[in-house]
């Protein structure tokens, strides 16, 4: 009965702070969402409080009845998403999904590919500042120069030179369809596993808006808070029944101990969403509002690397209204426009600084924004960032004030929470 606001109103304005921001600002982090109550009020549940190391059915503790019915609840209803046989739905996180794989597959020092970080690829995925790129040997494959797109003939031969063990599609910052198919053929050459990480892109899998990556990859990790639009948490999926046993022992007792079960219940809620007609019908306004957005940005004259988007983000190349990703992300989120910066190909500026943001339209698609509010956001984002051009680093105040009203004006018709 003690609610936070009574026992620490300190940390309640924090709260409440951050609630009046994702109410009245426009969200355009493409990691990001905004989930149902029913996933927060499992989250926010008393199964915060059970000890439950081990599986359902084989646990370390007493009184794990109930939290082993959720647990079931969430692996049967991601298989059933997925149409795998195996689902891990203890990772904390996506990273920690990832190093399950890197855990059960590799030994230190072997070597593996990913999307180079600069080219869309994920701090997961071989960064040196990471544990992937400092306890194993990352080579990392990158887009063409020309269209952007990821260079299959360059991870083919990759991969015949430096034969990694384990090959990664998948990314954070990158458009376009990736060809499973293309990289297990290139896997099997070599005798490579090869795994998926769908964070991203997990949500329109779920709905059947871009191709599985079963039956092609080995095995497959995702996020379960981007398009999925459950509780912040990690996944680990797969067909191969070997592989499912390693995943197992690596999450644990290899990397974790007690798993949250009171996020595990917020999955279960967030897949029984994913497997609802509504969330198909979601996912199809996600992919329509990303080509709204786009082609009103190309409209107003700003490029999309490589040339568009075919899923539900886009890397913005803000090299022709000279600005940077840094001064664009700052002078947006002065108009409670909320995104990125990001680099984009072959970036010529340092990784702070960057010539892009990345958008995504998952969240502001949630709230119920269509395809005539993302012209209205694709046009108010380039009022923003043309005052930017004209003026400079510091921005146009009186245009981003101006924005900023109309953007209170959107947010405000479409309230959440
Ligand atoms: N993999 C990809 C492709 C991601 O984009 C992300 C998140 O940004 C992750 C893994 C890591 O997820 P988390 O932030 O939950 O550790």
């Amino acid at each position: 009965t003690n609610s936070v606001a009574q026992t620490d109103p300190e940390l309640a304005k924090a709260i409440e702070l951050e609630l009046g921001r994702q109410r009245h600002e426009i969200e355009l982090i493409a990691s990001e969402n905004i989930v149902s109550k029913a996933v927060m009020e499992a989250q926010g549940s008393v199964l915060t409080n059970k000890y439950a190391e081990g599986y359902p059915g084989k646990r370390y503790y007493g009184g794990c009845q109930y939290v082993d019915i959720a647990e079931n609840l969430a692996i049967d209803r991601a298989k059933k998403l997925f149409n795998c046989g195996f689902a891990n739905v203890q990772p904390n996180s996506g990273s920690q999904a990832n190093q399950a794989v890197f855990l059960a597959l590799l030994q230190p020092g072997d070597s593996f590919m990913g999307l180079d970080l600069a080219a869309g690829g994920h701090l997961t995925h071989g960064s040196p500042v990471n544990l992937s790129g400092r306890w194993f040997k990352p080579i990392s494959y990158t887009v063409r120069k020309d269209d952007q797109r990821i260079d299959m003939e360059q991870v083919a031969a990759l991969a015949r030179e430096h034969k990694p063990k384990l090959i990664i599609a998948g990314g954070s910052g990158y458009s376009r369809i990736w060809d499973f198919e293309a990289f297990r053929k290139i896997a099997d050459e070599i005798g490579a596993f090869f795994m998926v990480d769908m964070a991203h892109f997990a949500g329109l899998v779920a709905a059947g808006l871009h191709p599985s990556p079963f039956p092609h990859a080995h095995v497959v990790t995702t996020t379960t808070h981007k398009t999925l639009r459950g509780p912040r948490g990690g996944m680990v999926l797969t067909n191969d029944e070997d592989i499912a046993k390693k995943i197992n022992s690596a999450v644990f007792p290899g990397l974790q101990g007690g798993p949250l079960m009171h996020v595990i219940a917020a999955k279960a809620v967030a897949f029984g969403e994913a497997l609802t007609p509504e969330f198909k019908a979601y996912q199809q306004r996600v992919k329509d509002n990303a080509q709204t957005l786009a082609q009103t940005l190309v409209d107003a004259g700003l490029a999309i690397v490589s040339g568009g988007t075919e899923n539900h983000l886009m890397l913005v190349d803000l090299r022709p209204k000279k600005i940077t990703g840094k001064a664009a992300e700052a002078a947006l989120g002065r108009a409670h426009i909320t995104c990125n910066k990001n680099g984009i190909p072959f970036d010529p500026e340092k990784p702070f600084v960057t010539s892009g943001i990345r958008l995504g339209t998952p969240a502001a698609t949630s709230r119920g924004f269509g395809k005539e509010e993302f012209k209205q956001v694709g046009a108010l984002i380039v009022e923003v960032l043309d005052g930017l051009s004209s003026k400079g680093e510091e921005g146009n105040a009186g245009t981003e004030a101006a924005v900023k009203d109309k953007v209170h004006a959107l947010t405000g018709k479409f309230p959440i929470y």
